[in-house]
């Protein structure tokens, strides 16, 4: 039976691995998420023919499955738009179980007089600190973004002091308990109330703006905490498993932190999406606004038009209407281009997932290096639900939250068309100069509802021919 566990861990293993290499390209990423699933499925059966799992625990399991798929069947169903706090609320979940596993392994050693060596109580201390405030750090952090708590940085007094000497204590507690597990036991759960409450303390100075940032890096943690469940269990699927989460989700957190040309302490504790305190000086300033025909009359004759797309346009699901723009335009010779800013949306990768949807060829997704440069050629910038990524302040605005984050130049385009529904700011909460610029014409209305009519005024002209 051991042969078979080991050999399903194996290959799980090996899925994991293909997984996240697929899960990097969007043409094999369909693949990626598969092997994925089946890793798990193929780690979750060895786990479950090992019958020192097994033993006298099925209704236990049996229980823990069902209520498993009562929370977790709903929750793969939550919109795209919805996926950020979704992924937040699994590492809650994922850090809640490593920290309860090393909680009963604690006590069954301690209270079975079981000798707990130097290793085995490291990794239990680690296994659990981590677990514990990726548990409460991830709630928080789902709150932000589901709006349940306010998503602006909520401070309080000498913050980074209050989580130092809250991480210093913790670590002090783990270190006695190290030193002598049964002598120190009822430091155990002081150590549990310090996580819990240092993953409290951590996130909500941190604004909803960086909250991608920080729940990539909760992601890490669930991961480290996992590998050192792996150690305590002596289990070496969890080990390799948590060590790909703990690496993946540190790396993708350097991605987001590079995109908004951040520094990883400036993330934790530089309280960005303070909302911005300009109200004093904001004075009233008139845009122009254009209907969807002029959209389409200005788009057809120009030799290039580069779209940017932003949350807006996922959240009205628009895309499918833009590829319809795009097929009228790219018919009569006009080249598209889809600008991509790293952090469009709400989540990684949320602009390339919705274009792909609607069956945008690949090719015409620019990143944003790539697409900055030829920017002042473009005769229309097409900017639909984008409002942050294309905010010039941060470019100049040393007073600006987004000061510093690289932005797709779109004010430097001929000409800027800004579709939204209104004058109202974006995740940051500050105004955006651009739609003030004199070569703005803002279209106010739902992104789907004026993409359809631009389309339909674009086959307009084409009709009957
Ligand atoms: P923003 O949030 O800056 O702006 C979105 C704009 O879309 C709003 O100004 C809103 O204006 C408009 N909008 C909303 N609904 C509609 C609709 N139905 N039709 C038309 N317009 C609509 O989005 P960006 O994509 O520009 O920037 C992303 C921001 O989110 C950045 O600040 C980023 O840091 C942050 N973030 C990014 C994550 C990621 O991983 N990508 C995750 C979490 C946050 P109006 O209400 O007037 O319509």
């Amino acid at each position: 039976m051991s042969l078979w566990i080991q050999l399903a861990y194996l290959v799980a293993t090996a899925l994991f691995i293909f997984s996240l290499k697929w899960m990097s390209d969007p043409k094999t990423a369909r693949r990626g998420v598969l092997a994925g699933a089946l890793g798990m499925g193929l780690a979750i059966v060895g786990t479950l023919i090992d019958p020192s799992v097994i033993a006298g625990n099925y209704k236990w399991i049996a229980i823990a499955v069902i209520l498993g798929t009562i929370i977790g069947v709903p929750l793969s169903r939550v919109p795209l738009t919805a996926v950020p706090q979704r992924t937040a609320l699994s590492h809650a979940f994922g850090g809640f179980a490593a920290g309860l596993v090393g909680t009963a392994k604690f006590y069954y050693y301690v209270q079975g007089g079981h000798e707990l060596n130097t290793f085995i109580m490291i990794a239990l201390c680690a296994e659990v600190l981590l677990g514990y405030l990726t548990f409460t750090g991830s709630l928080m952090a789902a709150g932000k973004l589901q709006e349940v708590l306010p998503s602006r940085p909520i401070l309080y007094k000498n913050q980074n002091l209050i989580n130092f000497l809250l991480l210093v204590a913790a670590i002090a507690c783990c270190g006695l308990l190290v030193y002598d597990p049964h002598r120190f036991s009822y430091l155990f759960p002081a150590v549990i109330v310090l996580a819990l409450l240092f993953g409290v303390l951590l996130i909500i100075p941190i604004g909803g703006a960086d909250m991608p940032t920080v729940i990539a890096l909760l992601n890490s943690y669930a991961g480290l905490s996992a590998v050192a469940m792996g150690f305590v269990l002596n289990n070496k699927l969890l080990i390799t498993a948590g060590a790909l989460d703990g690496s993946s989700g540190l790396i993708l957190s350097i991605i987001m932190c590079k995109a908004m040309n951040r520094s990883f302490t400036n993330v934790l504790f530089g309280a960005f999406g303070q909302v911005q305190q300009a109200a004093g000086e904001a004075e009233k300033r008139t845009v122009k606004s254009a209907t969807p025909k002029d959209a389409a009359d200005l788009m057809e004759n120009a030799n290039l038009v580069v779209v940017v797309p932003g949350y807006g346009m996922a959240v009205a699901q628009a895309q499918h209407r833009v590829r319809e723009i795009y097929d009228h335009l790219t018919k009569r010779g006009v080249s598209v281009k889809f600008a991509i800013h790293p952090v469009a949306g709400r989540m990684p990768g949320h602009m390339n997932v919705l274009l792909a949807e609607s069956d945008i060829p690949y090719e015409d997704l620019v990143e944003m290096d790539e697409i900055n440069p030829d920017m002042p050629q473009a005769d229309v910038c097409l900017v639909i639900g984008a409002n942050d990524v294309v905010n010039p302040a941060a470019l100049h605005n040393d007073k600006s939250p987004i000061y510093g984050m690289p932005i797709i130049n779109s004010h430097k385009a001929k000409a800027i068309l800004a579709i939204k529904r209104s004058m109202n700011p974006g995740f940051a909460g500050i105004e955006n100069e651009l739609y003030y610029d004199d070569k703005t014409l803002m279209i106010f209305g739902d992104a789907k509802a004026v993409t359809g009519e631009i389309a339909k005024a674009l086959a307009g002209e084409t009709g009957g021919h």
